[in-house]
């Protein structure tokens, strides 16, 4: 009998890590990552952005990707969506789950998306209203972005933050979840900010996607998980996440997330030697990308086992 696992990670890395490398990955690369992504057995990946193919070529394919991710068993097909349009793509190619950006700062937002973050909201209900009308079943997920800090305007207020929360739950979203877009958050900042906004939305309290940019990212997992948040947004290789210091990573390491949480004996459900084996598949569709990790670099300890990992 399989357990649940404790912890569902999220692989973004098709999503956030190639719309943040100016490399296009071919199509066929991008199925055969995918394959090996769900082979390690992580069950919820972000596969694609649904956004006009002349602002992001990386993902013009995107609802070929969708259409070969739904064949994948148990796996939870996953989409970004900036906008109605982009929704009603992404609606239309079968998507499991749509997540939508909504920015904390008010000058990240007009940058991001060119639209105020009032805007955002009344564009997340009519996202919401198009869900309930042609795909009741699709779940509804607000990232709030920079909810940590934004390198256009500085500080974010936690109030803004919190009341963002509100706002999208207000407005029919199933769950939302905090970002740190630049990588700047600590974990004191992680744990006050997830312990607000749970106290404000409870059981809607989303993912944390955390950054390692400034090498905080599993310090800030932790400090998420010990405040109750258990989904988590990770990339293969850290790759994407705009790094804005040289050497840094972006994303969070899925290796080095996942080596984290089965060592302290929380289970993943993703097998750590498939995961690392998914790395030849990501390289070959990226030849020139660096890719980051320390749990690969230095390999499993000697004696390290999972318990049993679950396989498709
Ligand atoms: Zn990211």
């Amino acid at each position: 009998m399989q357990e649940t696992p404790a912890v569902l990670i999220s692989e973004v890395g098709p999503r956030d890590g190639l719309q943040s490398v100016k490399a296009t990955m071919p199509t066929a690369h991008k199925l055969r990552w995918l394959d090996a992504l769900h082979a390690a057995g992580l069950r919820e990946i972000e596969v694609a952005s649904f956004v006009p193919a002349k602002r992001l070529p990386q993902m013009a394919d995107a609802a070929q990707v969708v259409r070969h991710a739904l064949g994948l068993p148990g796996l939870t097909v996953m989409a970004l969506v900036p906008n109605l349009q982009g929704a009603q793509a992404a609606l239309d190619a079968g998507v499991h789950k749509l997540t939508i950006p909504v920015s904390a700062s008010a000058a990240h937002s007009l940058a991001n998306v060119r639209k105020t973050r009032e805007d955002m909201v009344a564009e997340v209900r009519r996202i919401v209203a198009l869900r309930d009308e042609r795909a009741p079943g699709v779940i509804v997920e607000v990232g709030i972005s920079t909810a940590f800090g934004c390198t256009l305007q500085g500080a974010v207020a936690p109030d803004d933050v919190v009341r963002l929360a509100a706002q999208v739950v207000a407005a029919g979203v199933d769950e939302a979840g905090l970002s740190d877009t630049t990588g700047m958050a600590n974990p004191a900042q992680v744990r006050r900010l997830f312990t607000r906004v749970r106290a404000e939305i409870g059981e809607r309290t989303g993912a944390a996607h955390l950054h390692n940019t400034r090498g905080l990212g599993l310090a800030n997992c932790l400090a998420a998980w010990d405040v109750g948040v258990r989904t988590f947004d990770s990339s293969l290789g850290g790759l994407g996440g705009c790094p804005h210091a040289p050497g840094a990573s972006g994303n969070v390491v899925t290796e080095d997330l996942v080596f984290m949480f089965e060592a302290m004996g929380l289970r993943t459900g993703v097998d750590l030697p498939r995961l690392m084996a998914a790395r030849d598949a990501l390289r070959a569709g990226l030849p020139d990308e660096p890719l980051y990790g320390m749990t690969p670099e230095a390999g499993l300890p000697k004696g390290f086992t999972q318990q049993e990992a679950l396989h498709g």
